[in-house]
């Protein structure tokens, strides 16, 4: 991955795109690619459907009419749950500048009816506290996957650092705004015990979550080989417990689902799993 990537203006028709996911009624996504870099990536799909030749994580297209487009298109719609950030990270670092995601929320202020989310690995959602104040109904989620610095920066080499995520969802949550974990994707070989998953959970608890979503790695071949290869070259030891989880993905999931409902069991938040 090149250190900046590229960065360029696209045009969107529309931004609030029907939701698939059963409790979401639309997704938003302002930019069309992602800086955070995250090895475990499933969002590298996006660049299908586009002309992007780039390699994924290599290129932002800013979706900069994005707030002009809503602004039209929220009066149009019917009302329901809305969630920034579902496929690309609504504040990675581009947002700084650009404030795309900041006009697009500022459009939902006075809007009936909408209950609006959004789901990051940045504290820069810290910046827009006083849009989100204004909104009838907002909650910020925040994606971890592990606790340890060194072992983010190996997995997520250009996302702030969980511990920058945990403060801010502290601070979100003094400001009176709702905040929950996206346990996601679990680590297999590094944050799969019962124990790690406990100590994730509990940090997300003390940072004010609610609630937290569990996910498990999606081990489809770009991913698993991605991944693998990182582990190979960073961390050889965890291979062995890598590989065996690719054995007998069913078998996995299933011991791991038990393990994250021991371990909730340790904490006063509401658990669920989405695999
Ligand atoms: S933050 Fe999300 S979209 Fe961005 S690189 Fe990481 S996993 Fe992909």
């Amino acid at each position: 991955m090149s250190p900046k990537p590229r960065v360029f203006p696209i045009e969107c028709k529309t931004l609030m795109t029907k939701s698939k996911i059963p409790s979401l009624d639309y997704a938003i996504n302002p930019y069309l690619g992602c800086e955070h870099g995250c090895v475990y990536c499933y969002a590298t799909f996006m660049a299908r459907f586009s002309d992007i030749k780039d390699e994924w994580g290599n290129f932002v297209g800013v979706k900069e009419n994005a707030p002009e487009v809503l602004r039209k298109e929220i009066p149009r719609r019917r009302p329901g749950s809305v969630t920034f950030g579902t496929v690309c990270d609504a504040y990675q670092p581009v947002e700084e500048q650009y404030g795309i995601t900041r006009s697009c929320l500022e459009a939902f202020v006075g809007a009936d009816g909408f209950e609006v989310g959004v789901l990051t690995k940045s504290d820069l959602v810290l910046r827009d506290v006083d849009v989100l104040s204004k909104l009838a109904s907002a909650d910020v989620g925040f994606s971890i996957t592990c606790l340890d610095r060194r072992l983010a920066a190996a997995f997520e080499p250009c996302a702030p650092s969980p511990s920058r995520r945990l403060t801010a969802m502290r601070e979100l949550s003094r400001e009176g705004i709702p905040v929950w974990g996206f346990f996601g994707p679990v680590l297999p070989g590094f944050t799969d015990t019962e124990e790690e998953i406990a100590e994730v959970l509990r940090a997300m608890s003390e940072a004010g979550a609610v609630r937290v979503l569990v996910d498990a790695m999606n081990l489809y071949p770009k991913v698993k080989n991605s991944v693998r290869a990182l582990i190979a070259r960073a961390f050889p030891d965890r291979l062995d417990a890598f590989d065996t989880v690719g054995s007998d993905p069913g078998a996995y999931l299933s011991a791991l689902s038990e393990r994250v409902a021991t371990a909730a069991r340790t904490v006063d938040l509401k658990v669920d799993v989405c695999f």
